[in-house]
């Protein structure tokens, strides 16, 4: 059981928050990487020392417990945290992403004061299952069904590559209910220890080894009708963007995190390494080769504050958001190429943490929307904008 939240934690102001967020990756998150590696997994140790410094609750509005720190402060946070390993930020990523914002907006007052303290405090790990072995980038293909029975339903179906599943104490489940319309989907908050949920973790994970993602299978699984978010079915797609809206901007700002500390490193190892008589930092190629990614990650760094300010002024900037996660996880793959490139030998051989950074970075083009579907989507806002009002979407012209 992970204790609550220091409830001293809501008296701070945001700075020295961030400052504590900060000290904290620099001590424990980055000089814990190799023990991670080492056992395959996130050391519970810290999972229990991120809730105690509510890290699973920056979303969540202080009325249900949480920090509820703004879009703009969430992405600050998250770019600090994320110059330690990514997968450390998967243990809670689900939490304050994806779910925490689909229960805030797309469930009944009863589901938000059961779920949110809990999941602020770090006591209720909840997943978001909606990818199907059928429904990947087409996250509307769901087969997943969920059949009325009594004053409850009952779910059959599979999910596959789900974060956190494995020891997830709830499951935000994204099941076909079809009742009012073909293709209706609905979003059920199911407890992973119900009869019937079953979960697996692959054979091999190719990066994120030591935060694995996790199939699920429901056989009959019977789910009160209090279960159903929002109390209404079919609403399920419309939680289901919110969370990934959300999600999407930590996912920029970690690649920009990831991509700071690869800089970091490389930039230490050109000084340190020597080569015709002199360090590689001397050398006018390796000179350039930093200054490009510097300029590829402040303008990833840029381009996300700028998104969460937007968020944070009103509408979500979905097209914004959408370009941020697109341009900064092709950003981060660039930087961590280049980045084992500059250590030679040491980034394919021993334990340096930028190449296992480079295999995990791989993975952030791939969930929240793979860089294909974000260009495809852009081009197709940017047609409808322009035919219907002459301008980009999300512009910034004045009207
Ligand atoms: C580490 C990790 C964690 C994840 N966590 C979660 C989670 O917590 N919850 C969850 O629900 N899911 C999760 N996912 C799943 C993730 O969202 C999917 O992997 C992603 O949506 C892609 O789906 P897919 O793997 O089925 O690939 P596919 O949809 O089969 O796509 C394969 C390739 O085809 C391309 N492609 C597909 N359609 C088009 C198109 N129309 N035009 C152009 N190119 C196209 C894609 O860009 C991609 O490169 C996770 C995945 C990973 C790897």
């Amino acid at each position: 059981m992970t204790p609550p939240a220091d409830p001293g934690l809501t008296d701070l102001d945001f700075d020295t928050y961030l400052r504590r967020v900060a000290a904290f990756t620099d001590e424990e998150l980055i000089p814990g990487e190799a023990e991670m590696a080492a056992a395959g997994e996130v050391p519970e140790r810290l999972v229990r020392r991120m809730a105690g410094l509510g890290l699973f609750g920056v979303s969540i509005p202080r009325a249900y417990g949480g920090l509820g720190w703004s879009m703009t402060q969430q992405v600050l946070l998250t770019l600090e945290f994320t110059r330690a390993s990514c997968v450390y930020r998967s243990r809670f990523s689900t939490v304050i992403g994806l779910c925490s914002q689909a229960v805030l907006d797309h469930g009944t007052e009863a589901q938000r004061r059961e779920m949110l303290p809990e999941m602020a405090a770090g006591r209720r790990v909840t997943s978001f299952a909606l990818t199907e072995p059928e429904a990947g980038s087409d996250a509307t293909n769901v087969r997943t069904v969920a059949r009325r029975s009594g004053d409850g339903w009952v779910l059959d179906g599979e999910k596959r590559y789900i974060t956190n599943a494995h020891w997830a104490d709830t499951l935000l489940v994204f099941a076909r209910t079809d009742e009012g319309n073909a293709r209706e989907i609905s979003a059920f908050l199911v407890e992973r220890t119900a009869p019937g949920v079953t979960t697996r973790l692959p054979e091999q994970m190719n990066g994120h080894a030591e935060g694995p993602v996790a199939e699920i299978g429901l056989d009959a699984v019977t789910v009160p009708g209090d279960r159903l978010l929002g109390g209404v079915p079919g609403t399920g797609l419309k939680a289901a963007m919110r969370g990934i809206n959300h999600a999407r901007l930590h996912v920029a700002a970690t690649c920009v995190g990831q991509a700071t500390r690869m800089l970091e490193e490389a930039t230490r190892h050109v000084t340190r390494r020597r080569q015709f008589d002199a360090p590689l930092a001397d050398l006018g190629v390796v000179q350039a080769e930093l200054g490009r990614c510097y300029a590829e990650m402040e303008a990833g760094r840029a381009l996300t504050l700028d998104a969460a300010r937007a968020f944070d002024a009103g509408e979500v900037p979905r097209q914004r958001i959408s370009a941020a996660k697109l341009y900064c996880s092709e950003m981060a793959g660039r930087v961590a190429d280049r980045c084992v490139q500059l250590l030679g030998g040491e980034g394919i051989v021993g334990p340096h943490p930028v190449p296992r950074m480079w295999r995990d970075v791989r993975t952030l083009r791939i969930y929240e929307g793979s860089s294909a579907i974000h260009e495809r989507n852009l081009g197709r806002a940017m047609i409808r904008s322009v035919s219907a009002e002459g301008v980009l979407p999300d512009s910034y012209r004045v009207r």
